[in-house]
Order: C-alpha cells, then structure tokens, then sequence
C-alpha cells in the first residue's frame, strides 16, 4: 500500500477513494437543491460521494455560498455550506448561525409547519424561479391579463387578517388568477389548503407544472391532477414563445381521452397548446381544465354497460326461445333421445351461467316444473302442450286442480298472449269464470293454497319477464303483510 497517497482523519488515515462519511446525528438533516428544487438527505448525499470528490463539492458549495447557493437547510432556508469535524466525517452549516432554525435548536415542529417552510423554501429554488419567470412573461404579452404581480400578498376580501402569497397573481377576462407553481408531491397539504382561500375569494388558483412525461409522474401528484378532470397545465419556454408571438397567453395542457376496448376503459395520453381563455374555469370546484375527462369516461361507462345489458337481454331471449321451443318438440311420455337429453344439458348449463338457474337434469324430474312448463306453452301457443287435452281451457283446469300454486302465473301468461278470449268461448259450463273468482277471492283473504311458487319465479322471470315481475310484487306483498301480521301477533303477546 502506498501510504503517501492517503490522508489523515484525525488519528486514522483516510483512503481518498473511499466512500465519505457523514457525523451520525447531524443538526441539517434535510436540504433543498437549489438547482433542481428537489430534497435531498444530507447524510445520504454525503455518503454518496468518494472522499476525494465530496472535497472537491465542498469547494463548490462554499464558492457558491453567497451569490448563488447550491443547498440551503430545508427548515429555514439558509445557505448552507459542508464542514468536516476532526474525524474526517462530514456535516453542513448554516451561513448564518443566529440560533433560530429550528434543526439547529432541535425544537421539535408539527408535519404541517415543516411542510409550510419547506414550500416557503423552495420558491428560491432555480427551476421555480425558472417558471414563476415564464409564467410572467406569458401573461405581460396578453394584454387581456392585468394587475401581473410576482410574490406579492392576496388579502382576503372578507377578512383583511387572512391572506395568501402565490407565485403570481394577475386580473384576467374571467376574474382574478392566483397561479403556483408545482414541483414536488411533497407540498399536496399545503396547496390543498389553499384552495379553500380562492374558492372563497371568488377567483381561481392554477396550478403550473414546469414540465410533464406521463411516465414519469414523480414530481407531478396523482391528487392534484384527478381533481382537476385530469388535466395538467405547463408553462414553459415553448409556451412562453407562442405566447409573445400571438400576443396571446399560452398554456400546454397534458390530459388523458379515454376510449373503449372491448368492455374496458383505457386511457392515452395527449397534449395540446391551448390559449388558456379557452380553458373551462371553475371557481366553485377550484378547476381549470381543457379536455372534460370526467364526462367523456362517464359516458364511455355508460355505452359499455349499455352494450353489457344488451347482450345480456340478448342471451337470455336466446336461452327462453331455445326452451320454449324445446318444450314445444319435446315427446312427453317417452324416453328422450339423444338429442334431446343434449339440448336439455345446452339449455340447463346457459341457464346457470346466465341467470344462476338450476334446472334438474332431466325435465321429467319435476313434475312440478313440467305443470309450470306445460302451462306456459300452451298458453304461448293456444293449444295443450305437453298433455293430451284437446282444449287450451283444460289445461287451466288441470293446473287449478293439480298445481294450484302455478294458477296464477298461468292466467297472467293466458293475459300475455292475448288467449282470454279463447279461453272464455271454450269456458261454455262457466266452471273457469268460477274458478277465478274462488282464486281471487282466495288469494285476498291471503290463504296459501294459490300463492305462486316462489321456488319457480326465477324460471318464471326467465320465461316471462312480464309476468314474473307480477308474480314477484304479489309474493313480496304477501310476504310483507304477513311480516306485519305476526309482528302484531308479537306486541299483543
Ligand atoms: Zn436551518
């Protein structure tokens, strides 16, 4: 080794191609870089160098110190400049020690206040200067804006105690115009506070981003651009130019159009340069934006959910065709074929994809489901289905008699179809007008015994919209009514 090359750190020597070392418990913790206006850790910053380049920084820094800073402390915005204790090890110093930082004190402050000074802070940042600058220039062009103030105070028109200093304010054709600029997500608390102070003061606070890649959002915050119908508004010398040549105040607005694929929303993302008396202004929601995201993603929703019900009506007109017409070819009172057990499978597996439906796995299972479909079809058709009857009027007897639970949503269908003319000329004895005043009259005093079948509705709904729906509302008044019955029962109790 050549010990020559290597300097000393207090009593040890320090190899100058190893990496520096910071104290452990530094007063400044924390540093603005005035140059890119981001926060930085001091001791990793520190620890990121080799020690024969930190040397060379802390020259750097120290020449820089009085002109033109390269760090200042993130709590009171001091310059700051690198020092080394006798061990070699690292750590910075305020230019001015007065005792009042807060870091150097070790005087414990809320997330709030750091936050505040560190937005106070990096205002003396280069790239917010940078386009604090622009956004001057482009508004002294039009001569629409007036009143174009840089870092000066907003008082609060109701209360003269209360105010605020943006980065620049001016008076434009739609009223007063508070801009901030942004650059660090860190600050989302403190410039959303703010929004109530304008909204209050009937103006409008405009964000403006020095710059913006989609990919890339770090310095943009997530929070800020939804709630402003996610558009993005940047100023830089582009815009700045434009601005000065038309004598008009340009903006580049980055938003997202959203599309359809398939029945998924997807977003591209698009810019334009906008002049910015075209934007739409919103004091009340604090939004200042080009393209209407929000409403054009609405109303893609809505085209997709549209298109999902149809066709889902679409299926399900599908699957009541393939049923009925199954029923219809359907040979009762014999073995099925082998055609007919697969359309049953077909028609049994849509219907439990489709409508959560389970059909038995042969139809002969239930003679309860082969009543319910016997009486539809007929219905449907004008003719007995399924039974040997010769009249439409017989089959109403058969399921009054043997399946009384299923009268009533065979008289709806009867009424759907339009065959209660047809019934009534076969009803020649009366006996089915009489009937349906002994059903009525049955179903009023609510007894039981031609309450639907609430197990055969979802079939029934399938089949028949119209008419399970009816069915549906008279089982849930049953079902309410009795609800109320007995819960009388319970207070007299
Ligand atoms: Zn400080």
């Amino acid at each position: 080794m050549n010990q020559g090359s290597w300097f000393t750190r207090g009593n040890v020597t320090v190899d100058p191609l190893s990496a520096a070392l910071a104290v452990d418990d530094p007063a400044i913790i924390e540093l603005l870089d005035c140059d890119s206006g981001e926060f930085v850790d001091a001791k990793s910053w520190i620890g990121g160098w080799r020690y024969e380049q930190l040397i060379r920084e802390r020259l750097e820094i120290k020449e820089r110190q009085l002109e033109q800073p390269r760090f200042r402390c993130s709590l009171c915005s001091v310059p700051v400049y690198l020092v080394s204790n006798q061990f070699k090890r690292f750590f910075f110093r305020h230019a001015m020690e007065d005792g009042s930082c807060p870091g150097e004190t070790r005087s414990p402050l809320t997330r709030e206040e750091i936050l505040a000074r560190k937005y106070d802070g990096v205002r003396e940042s280069a790239p917010h200067r940078r386009i604090k600058a622009l956004i001057v220039r482009s508004l002294l062009t039009d001569p629409a804006f007036s009143g174009v103030l840089s870092e000066r105070q907003w008082r609060s028109s109701h209360d003269p105690r209360s105010r605020r200093q943006p980065d620049v304010q001016a008076i434009g054709p739609l009223g007063r115009v508070a801009f901030e600029v942004q650059l660090s997500t860190t600050f989302l608390d403190v410039v959303a506070a703010r929004r109530n102070f304008y909204r209050q003061e009937d103006a409008l606070l405009v964000w403006i981003m020095g710059g913006f890649d989609p990919d890339y959002r770090r310095l943009t915050t997530d929070d800020l651009f939804f709630s402003n119908n996610s558009n993005f508004l940047v100023i830089d010398e582009e815009t700045t130019a434009l601005s000065e040549n038309s004598g008009k105040f340009h903006v580049r607005c980055h938003f997202r159009r959203p599309a359809r694929n398939g029945n998924q929303l997807v977003d591209s993302w698009e810019s334009s340069l906008i002049p910015f008396d075209e934007l739409t202004y919103e004091t009340a929601s604090q939004r200042c934006w080009h393209f209407d995201y929000d409403g054009q993603a609405e109303a893609v929703r809505a085209e997709i959910e549209r298109d999902r019900l149809q066709c889902e009506e679409a299926a399900s007109q599908a699957l009541r065709e393939g049923l009925f017409s199954f029923w219809l070819e359907r040979a009762p009172n014999s073995r099925p074929d082998r055609d007919s057990i697969l359309a049953w499978s077909a028609l049994r597996r849509a219907s439990a994809a489709h409508h959560g439906l389970a059909l038995p796995p042969s139809p002969d299972d239930d003679s309860s489901l082969v009543a319910l479909m016997n009486g539809l079809a007929s219905a449907k058709e004008g003719h007995p289905v399924g039974w040997s009857f010769k009249h439409l009027i017989e089959v109403g007897h058969r399921i009054a008699e043997a399946y009384p639970h299923h009268v009533v949503a065979f008289g709806h269908a009867i009424r759907h179809f339009g065959m209660e003319n047809l019934l009534d000329a076969q009803d020649r004895t009366g006996k089915w007008k009489a009937r349906k005043v002994a059903i009525r009259r049955s179903l009023e005093k609510r007894e039981p015994k031609f309450m639907p079948d609430a197990a055969s509705l979802p079939l029934l709904v399938l089949l028949i919209p119209e008419v399970g729906e009816k069915l549906q509302s008279l089982i849930a008044k049953a079902n309410s009514i009795n609800a109320a019955a007995s819960s009388e029962g319970e207070t007299i109790k």
